[in-house]
C-alpha cells in the first residue's frame, strides 16, 4: 500500500510517498483533486533510477483537464495548466497559509 508522509515546511506540505502509490490514487489539494493517472520511470541526473507520478486534474482557472508531474517526493504541484500558470503566482494566493492535503489511496 502507498503511504504518504506530509511535513511541514513553510506554508507548503512536502508530500513523500515511500512506495509508488497506485494508479487511480487521488491526492486533494484544499480541495483540488488530482488523479495519479500514470507512473513513468525516469533517471536522475546521476543516473538513480527513480519514478516520475503524472497527475490529473482540473484546472481552476480554465476547468481544462491538465496533466502535471511529480516526484514520489513532491514539494510543489502546478494547479493550474500552463495556460493559465502565472510564474510565481500559487493559487493560494499572495498570503501564507497552510494547504490542505489528502491522499486517497486506490
Ligand atoms: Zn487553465
Amino acid at each position: 500500500m502507498a503511504a504518504a508522509g506530509l511535513s511541514d515546511e513553510g506554508s507548503w506540505p512536502v508530500i513523500i510517498f515511500t512506495t509508488t502509490p497506485n494508479i487511480g490514487t487521488v491526492l486533494k489539494l484544499d480541495g483540488q483533486e488530482f488523479e495519479l493517472v500514470r507512473v513513468e520511470p525516469y533517471f536522475r541526473l546521476d543516473g538513480t533510477p527513480s519514478t516520475l507520478l503524472v497527475w490529473e486534474s482540473t484546472c481552476p482557472g480554465c476547468a481544462s483537464t491538465f496533466e502535471v508531474k511529480s516526484g514520489l517526493k513532491a514539494n510543489a504541484i502546478n494547479r493550474r495548466c500552463v495556460g493559465c500558470k502565472r510564474v510565481g503566482k500559487p493559487v493560494s494566493g499572495k498570503r501564507r497559509r497552510k494547504v490542505s492535503v489528502e491522499v486517497v489511496c486506490a
